[in-house]
């Protein structure tokens, strides 16, 4: 596939950065300017190809979104004016002028990587702006408008695409995806995640296995570290995807399970984020011929990690991972420091090569994270022809 495929994807337009819900809230733009720059001044951006996007249309919205919703969220957008009922004006959804036009213009972009991928222009394409997962066909939920994942993933199999693999590394469930797709076979989701018991939005349980166990939950324990995490990951989704041998891969990159994230209790590491983007795109080429969507998703820790972190994911998408050891360009602490009150890191890792035994060869009954790891294959597993246990 080298030499053949032409240059992965980015899709940017500065308007994403209008996905604001105001002065304090945890979902500042200023998190996806600044990894546009720090991308930008490494050169990241110099190996792919940059594309804009429109805002999606009612009728691409309505894929998965009810019409009375979209109605009900262009009456928001036109005066600001809140609308409770659908989760638009809550403290963590509020209400603001130009909310839908913002919030399609986000699906739209992750369309426009979508439509790059399946029409074989590209193979693959990323949307840092895109992921927002929690949202539900009818109402705003956990920062989230309009679902851009579920509409790419409704919009594939409108066109196509007979299985659709979702993998979503968020520190929160995937719920808004699973929720769309949990009663049809042709969409798998995988969510690894912060246990229920302790974070937003409180679902996610290994036992919510819709249809033909299609819905695959990790619920992890609060604490866990990169080891644990990339255990996890290895025990359960790459043997699920090869034996659902999915025709595209979409994932979801929110980087709030690292340890510095300010509204989840994981404990990743840079390194450990940026091992499980180079997983995902290595089960791209196996699986898929290569096809992958790739969003970004939450991410709360505004200069510390989602730039360094989703600058990494760009540099995969790209084929070229960054050297985890290059320090930050100069030029992008000095635009950082004037931006926000915080010192930027100085380099691209945060110094942790993680190590950690396979799954497959033994797993300890008392330990809070094979626990979890069990909890999901148990569940699932047996369903997909596989072996709960190694
Ligand atoms: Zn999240
Ligand atoms: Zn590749």
């Amino acid at each position: 596939m080298l030499g053949m495929s032409r240059l992965p994807r980015v899709i940017w337009d500065d308007a994403l950065t209008s996905y604001d819900f105001g002065p304090g809230h945890p979902l500042a733009p200023i998190r996806v300017d600044l990894t546009m720059a720090l991308a930008r001044e490494l050169g990241v951006l110099d190996r792919v190809e940059m594309s804009g996007c429109v805002p999606a249309t009612d009728d691409e919205l309505a894929l998965v979104h009810e019409r009375d919703y979209i109605q009900a969220v262009r009456r928001v957008s036109e005066r600001g004016e809140p609308d409770v009922s659908r989760g638009l004006g809550v403290p963590d959804n509020p209400a603001f002028t130009g909310v839908h036009e913002a919030s399609a213009l986000v699906t739209g972009a992750t369309l426009a990587a979508t439509r790059a991928v399946w029409s074989g222009e590209t193979d693959h394409a990323v949307n840092i702006a895109g992921g927002l997962h929690h949202a539900m066909p009818g109402h705003a939920s956990g920062f989230c408008v309009y679902n851009d994942p579920a509409v790419a993933i409704a919009w594939l199999l409108a066109n196509g695409a007979d299985r659709v693999a979702y993998v979503d590394v968020d520190v929160h469930h995937g719920d808004g995806v699973q929720t769309v797709f949990y009663h049809d076979p042709r969409v798998l989701t995988v969510s690894l995640h912060e246990s229920p018991r302790t974070l937003f939005p409180g679902t996610g349980d290994p036992s919510e296995t819709g249809a033909d166990c299609t819905s695959v939950n990790v619920a992890l324990p609060a604490g866990t570290g990169d080891a644990g995490w990339l255990r996890a990951f290895d025990a359960v989704v790459p043997p699920l995807l090869r034996e659902f041998q999915p025709t595209i891969l979409v994932s979801q990159h929110g980087c709030d399970s690292h340890a510095l994230d300010p509204l989840a209790h994981l404990m990743l590491s840079l390194d450990g984020q940026r091992t499980a983007y180079a997983k995902i795109h290595r089960l791209a080429h196996e699986l898929t011929g290569g096809r992958w969507i790739a969003t970004g998703g939450g991410g709360y820790e505004l200069v510390q990690v989602v730039p360094r972190a989703w600058t990494h994911l760009i540099a995969e998408v790209s084929g070229h991972p960054l050297d985890p050891a290059t320090p930050t360009p100069e030029s992008w602490r000095e635009y950082a420091r004037a931006r926000v009150r915080d010192l930027p890191p100085l380099t691209m890792t945060d110094g942790r090569e993680p190590e950690y035994p396979d799954f497959a060869d033994g797993y300890d009954p008392a330990d809070p994270v094979d626990r979890a790891i069990v909890a999901t294959r148990k569940a699932v597993f047996p369903s997909h022809g596989l072996d709960p246990l190694p």
